[in-house]
C-alpha cells in the first residue's frame, strides 16, 4: 500500500471554508470532524491535514506534506523552495506598504530612517532594498494596522482586500508589494512525477474553470447565426442543432456570466427565443 498523497489545508480563518468548498466541488469526498485536524478521501488516495494558514508553506517545504493549500502572500514570505502549482481564484488580497493618511510620509524614499510594521517582514526587506531605501522592520503579530497610531512605527505593510480597516485607521497605501490569492504549493521538483498530484490539479481546474461561466441555449432564425455566433463566442465555438422547422435552430454555449447582462438584450435583439442558463459543475479540458 503507498502513502497516501498529503495535502495541508487551512483549519480556520478565511481560507478554511473556501478550501473545503473547492475541494468537495472537485469531487473529493472526505467527512469533517469536530477537531478537524485530519481527514482521510473516501474516493482518493488523499489524506487532508487541516493546520494553521501560517504554517502550510512550512509543512510543504519540510517535505511533511506534499500539497499545501495557502496564500500566495504566506508562499513569498517563507521564501522557500516552494512552487505555485494553481493558483485557486479565492482569498484575493494585496500587500501594501501604507502610511498615515495625514502625514508627510508620501513615497517610499520617504521611509529611509523610518520604522514599518509588518507581519511580512521578509517580503517588506526585500521590497525596500530593491527600492534601495534602508528603514527599520519591525514585525508584529497581527493588529499591524494600528501601530503607527500607538507610536509603535512610522507606516506599515499589510494585507488589504477593501482597504476599508486601511482607511479606518487614517493610513492610505503608497505602494503594492504583491497581489495574492489561495494557492495550491509543492516543495520544488517533488510534484511533477506524481500522477495523483495530475489528477487533483485537473479536477480542481475543471471547477475552476466552471466558476463564472453558464451553459446558455436558445432557438433562433437561422439567418440570425452570423450575429449569434458574434456575441456569444463559446470554449471552442456554439453548438448549432436543426430544429423540427428549418426556418429556426437551436444553439448552445458556454458564456461568462459577467456577460450575461450585455448578451442576453442583445441575442433578443436578434431573434433569439426560449433561452435558457444553466449552472456548469466542471470544464474538463
Ligand atoms: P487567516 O489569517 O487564517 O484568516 O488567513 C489569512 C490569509 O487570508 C492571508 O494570508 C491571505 O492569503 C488571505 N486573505 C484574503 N483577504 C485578506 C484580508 N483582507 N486580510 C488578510 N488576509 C486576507
Amino acid at each position: 500500500m503507498t502513502t497516501p498523497l498529503r495535502l495541508a489545508v487551512p483549519n480556520k480563518g478565511r481560507l478554511a471554508e473556501p478550501a473545503i468548498d473547492l475541494l468537495h466541488s472537485a469531487g473529493l469526498e472526505f467527512e469533517l470532524s469536530e477537531r478537524r485536524l485530519s481527514a482521510a478521501v473516501r474516493n482518493a488516495d488523499i489524506e487532508l491535514l487541516f493546520v494553521r494558514t501560517d504554517d502550510i508553506a512550512e509543512y510543504v517545504a519540510d517535505g511533511l506534506v506534499e500539497l499545501g493549500l495557502t496564500g500566495a502572500d504566506l508562499v513569498a514570505e517563507h521564501g522557500g523552495e516552494l512552487h505555485t502549482v494553481l493558483p485557486l481564484g479565492f482569498g484575493a488580497c494585496s500587500l501594501v506598504l501604507a502610511v498615515p493618511r495625514d502625514g508627510e510620509l508620501a513615497t517610499a524614499m520617504d521611509l529611509a530612517g523610518r520604522r514599518i510594521a509588518t507581519s511580512f517582514p521578509r517580503v517588506t526587506a526585500a521590497y525596500l532594498a530593491s527600492a534601495g531605501v534602508e528603514a527599520q522592520v519591525v514585525e508584529v503579530r497581527g493588529a499591524v494596522e494600528v501601530t503607527p497610531q500607538l507610536g509603535v512605527a512610522d507606516a506599515v505593510v499589510d494585507l488589504v482586500a477593501s482597504g476599508s480597516t486601511l482607511r479606518m485607521n487614517g493610513l492610505r497605501p503608497i505602494a503594492t508589494l504583491l497581489a495574492s490569492e489561495a494557492v495550491l504549493v509543492a516543495r520544488n521538483g517533488t510534484a511533477d512525477a506524481d500522477d495523483r498530484v495530475s489528477g487533483l490539479i485537473d479536477m480542481l481546474r475543471s471547477v475552476l474553470d466552471a466558476r463564472g461561466r453558464e451553459y446558455m441555449m436558445m432557438n433562433a432564425p437561422v439567418e440570425a447565426l452570423e450575429r449569434i455566433r458574434e456575441l456569444i463566442p463559446g470554449l471552442s465555438g456554439p453548438t448549432v442543432m436543426p430544429l423540427a422547422d428549418p426556418a429556426f435552430i437551436a444553439v448552445h454555449s458556454v458564456v461568462e456570466r459577467s456577460q450575461l447582462w450585455r448578451i442576453v438584450p442583445a441575442l433578443k435583439a436578434v431573434g433569439a427565443r426560449d433561452i435558457l442558463v444553466v449552472p456548469i459543475e466542471k470544464v474538463v479540458r
